[in-house]
């Protein structure tokens, strides 16, 4: 599933690249990409309205349009869209009056047009903190961490705590907050929390900033076909086996934390 800061990047990419232009055609050629009560008919119905703008939901990008429907994209893979001509097995293809297509790939998108007036109900937003939406002051975030028990992987992990947050961000952030991932919040002091949601702005914004992640277990890529810049910034994720940046003592390894794998530096989360 795409973490957060891809799932926004996609987001920006798609609105920047349909939004505003007139659908001249879909084809479908992958009826599995369609999600239940919507047809090659449902999908047709959007050809010559204009796509307005793309939103985000929870693993979704919901493309809004001037007919009152939405086309709702569940994503089910990392790099599920191109605007590029090439090979790549496709199931569905949408077609503006200008621009280049978009062909949404094989096997990476369930599909499904939704009427506007029911889609905050059928898709809401995160429960949790949404940090693409801007950065939220050590205090907002504490409060949202605190007093939930469980480990501090598990909570940065959950999407009623902090929205979209994935294994490859987690595990970065909490190197960079220099945290064991099983330590309990609650026994945090400020210092913790401040450190704990500075790091967790401070990653997310530089991986957006960077174009996001792509590694061999999450390949990421954008409308391009591109992989992501932030992978040369990785701390723990992708270097296990290799001595940690910041301590140098440290060599990066794999800790099972509530039963999962999670990377980190032995020596420097404390
Ligand atoms: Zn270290």
């Amino acid at each position: 599933m795409l973490e957060l800061p891809e799932l926004e990047l996609l987001r920006r990419e798609l609105d920047r690249e349909v939004a505003g232009r007139k659908i001249k055609s879909i084809a479908v050629g992958e009826k599995s990409a369609l999600g239940s009560g919507t047809g090659p008919a449902a999908m047709a119905s959007l050809e010559g309205a204009k796509a307005t703008s793309v939103v985000r939901r929870p693993g979704v990008l919901a493309i809004g349009t001037d007919a009152g429907r939405r086309l709702v994209l569940e994503l089910r893979g990392p790099a599920p869209f191109r605007r590029t001509k090439g090979d790549e097995p496709t199931a569905f293809t949408v077609t503006f009056t200008q621009g280049a297509p978009l062909r949404v790939l094989k096997g990476t998108v369930r599909a499904t047009v939704v009427p506007e007036e029911s889609f905050d109900a059928t898709h809401p937003g995160p429960g949790g903190i949404d940090l693409a939406e801007g950065a939220v002051s050590w205090m907002v975030f504490a409060r949202a961490l605190v007093g939930r028990g469980g480990s501090l992987r598990s909570l940065l992990l959950d999407d009623t705590v902090i929205a979209g947050l994935g294994p490859v961000y987690v595990d970065e952030i909490l190197w960079h907050a220099g945290l064991r991932p099983d330590r309990n919040v609650d026994q945090f002091g400020t210092q913790e929390l401040r450190r704990l949601s500075r790091a967790v702005s401070e990653v997310l914004h530089e991986a957006m900033k960077a174009g996001g992640t792509t590694t061999d277990a999450y390949g990421f890529t954008d409308l391009g076909g591109k992989p992501g810049g932030y992978t040369d910034q990785l701390e723990v994720v992708g270097r296990v086996g290799k001595p940690c940046r910041r301590c140098r003592r440290g060599t990066v390894a794999v800790a099972k934390i509530d039963g999962k794998p999670a990377t980190i530096c032995p020596e420097c989360q404390v």
